[in-house]
């Protein structure tokens, strides 16, 4: 990972709102890249920080957050769902997903919401995709299966969730505001789906360092025409999409999830909109640089 002084050219004084993220561990995070160079666009006199927030010590740093005056906060991994006991409310999406990404400060009470949601539809949305009525084939069924699940439902399409662990699949579906088919992700199963619309890979399979794992299987061929929506970023480039463009089909980067979920946070925290294509190059940077270059659609 190159380093970046994502701090070049912020002027901290005793003014400037605080923002950041909680994480364990935190140090790879590419939203700190994110955030302030949006901040910079826009010349917000705001710094977004990681923290390094160990998990028996969540409690102590989310009540910090209002001592604290903090602009926002960020959650990740492993903070998500155990931070909800800990907050005053939840947003209708935060609630429908189970885990909270970003906190809000509103009068002294701290809000939990999620903007994964929002940030997978406009990702379809900004490479000029309905998912409306199509079949989608969503493989995983963690925390960000469970996003994308909800925003699919959401805009209308025919959803289906494959699950290395049926049972949890089954748990996610029927948790959703709508029909949703569960099953196990096996070859027999995607076979079965080979006339998806789109396919959602939002397992961690295919992630730095296993790079050369992908969760669909070789003897099954990847639904020809199909757009393919990889949420695994690191690399940009996974097998399974080697695999989906050598059949044919078109594919969506992971990294524009991250920077639109990102975007979402940014104008809820400061109430206005960031640029995304700035965020996604300070991602991108961050990443080592692998261009910008990310949708193939047709
Ligand atoms: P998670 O809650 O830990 O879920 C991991 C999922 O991957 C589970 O469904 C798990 O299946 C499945 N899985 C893990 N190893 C597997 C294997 N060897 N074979 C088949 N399935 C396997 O993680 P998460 O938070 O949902 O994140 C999932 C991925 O999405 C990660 O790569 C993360 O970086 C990425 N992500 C991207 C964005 C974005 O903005 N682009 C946002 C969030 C997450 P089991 O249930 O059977 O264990």
């Amino acid at each position: 990972m190159t380093p970046v002084n994502t701090f070049e050219g912020l002027h901290i004084t005793g003014a400037t709102k605080l923002a950041g993220v909680f994480g364990w561990p935190v140090e790879h995070s590419l939203s700190p890249a994110m955030h302030n160079a949006a901040f910079r666009a826009l010349k917000l006199d705001w710094a977004y920080l990681p923290f390094a927030v160990p998990p028996e010590r969540l409690s102590e740093a989310v009540r910090a957050v209002r001592a604290l005056g903090l602009g926002g906060i960020n959650l990740t991994v492993p903070h998500k769902e155990k931070v909800i006991p800990l907050l005053n409310d939840l947003t209708e999406d935060a609630r429908a997903i189970g885990a909270v990404n970003t906190l809000l400060v509103r009068q002294d009470a701290l809000i939990g919401h999620n903007t994964d949601a929002a940030g997978f539809n406009r990702t379809l949305r900004s490479a000029g995709y309905d998912p409306a009525g199509k079949l989608a084939l969503v493989l995983g069924a963690g925390g960000a299966a469970r996003a994308v699940v909800y925003a699919l439902v959401q805009s209308g399409a025919d959803v289906v969730v494959l699950n290395r662990t049926p049972q949890r699949a089954e748990v996610l579906a029927r948790s959703m505001p709508g029909h949703v088919t569960a099953g196990v992700l096996d070859s027999t199963m995607l076979s079965m789906y080979s006339c998806a619309a789109l396919v959602v890979n939002a397992t961690s399979v295919g992630m730095w360092p296993a790079v050369d794992s992908a969760p669909w299987p070789d003897d099954v061929p990847f639904p020809y025409n199909a757009l393919l929506c990889d949420l695994v970023y690191n690399p940009r480039r996974t097998c399974l999409v080697r695999w989906a463009l050598s059949a044919g089909a078109r594919y969506i980067d992971g990294l524009w999830m991250l920077v639109y979920q990102g975007a979402e946070s940014f104008r809820m925290w400061t109430g206005q909109e960031p640029d995304v294509g700035i965020m996604f190059s300070a991602a991108d940077q961050q990443l080592g640089g692998q261009g910008v270059a990310t949708f193939n659609g047709r």
